[in-house]
């Protein structure tokens, strides 16, 4: 089913990501981790579907999207960027694979990292957060979705990665199985997977040699 919904605001908060809230249709269910495809509702767009994650919390009266877009691309991303307030979007119905089980390890490679971001608010509104971690892989500091926001929500249980600068306080260079060992249990912790899909293949390589057992894997390819 289709829902067209008005977009309340725009705003960039990173060099090339933007956070659209829009009005939450009536009746309208997810659990924090899920998506849905989105169609801007303008002539020659509406037909291109691209599925993105709600960062909203389930119970908030809007709905949030935290986008990276790709100008060179020419496509949906792009055209996102150019939308105001009372332009509207299309959405259909609710998906998505990754849902919280249980605390762990969350792993996320740039904009990979959406599904948690509505996952840790949900648990921090619960007071929740528990033991939770976020290995978050970006190229340059920069590039960090809400690298303040991930601060105040987990202190020190957050770990950036950037491959491509160093910065002091992030560690330089890509994930790795030590990275991974040293930060969670590999017997008992879940494991939030979600990034690109080399990242998500070099990932699941990673916790396949530590044994982690395929069951405690949650994951979503982007
Ligand atoms: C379940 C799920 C949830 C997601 N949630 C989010 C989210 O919350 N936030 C988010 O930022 N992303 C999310 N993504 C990823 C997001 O859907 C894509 O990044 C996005 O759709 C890409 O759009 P686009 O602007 O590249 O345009 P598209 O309209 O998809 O593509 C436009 C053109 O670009 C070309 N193209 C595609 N890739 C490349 C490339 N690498 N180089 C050159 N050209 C290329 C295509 O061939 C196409 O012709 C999610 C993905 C999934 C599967």
């Amino acid at each position: 089913m289709e829902h067209t919904v008005k977009i309340q605001s725009v705003t960039k908060i990173t060099h090339d990501v933007v956070q659209i809230i829009a009005e939450k249709p009536a009746d309208y269910f997810f659990v924090p981790g899920q998506a849905t495809d989105v169609s801007i509702n303008k002539k020659e767009w509406r037909d291109k579907k691209n599925p993105f994650t709600f960062t909203s919390l389930p119970d908030n009266d809007y709905l949030e999207f935290t986008i990276k877009t790709y100008p060179s691309h020419h496509g949906v991303t792009n055209e996102l960027l150019n939308l105001r307030k009372e332009d509207e979007l299309i959405l259909g119905d609710v998906f998505g694979e990754i849902n919280y089980q249980g605390e762990g390890l969350f792993i996320a490679g740039g904009a990979g990292v959406t599904p948690f971001i509505s996952i840790l608010r949900y648990l921090e509104s619960k007071n929740e957060m528990g033991d939770n971690k976020l290995l978050f892989a970006n190229k340059k500091r920069g590039d960090i979705i809400l690298e303040d926001e991930f601060k105040k929500l987990l202190g020190n249980k957050l770990v950036n990665i950037l491959s491509e600068e160093k910065v002091e306080g992030c560690i330089k260079g890509h994930i790795t199985k030590d990275l991974i060992r040293k930060h969670c249990n590999t017997t008992k912790s879940y494991f939030y997977v979600c990034g690109p899909p080399p990242m998500m293949d070099a990932v699941e390589k990673m916790l396949g040699e530590l044994n982690v057992n395929k069951k405690l894997i949650v994951k979503e390819a982007f």
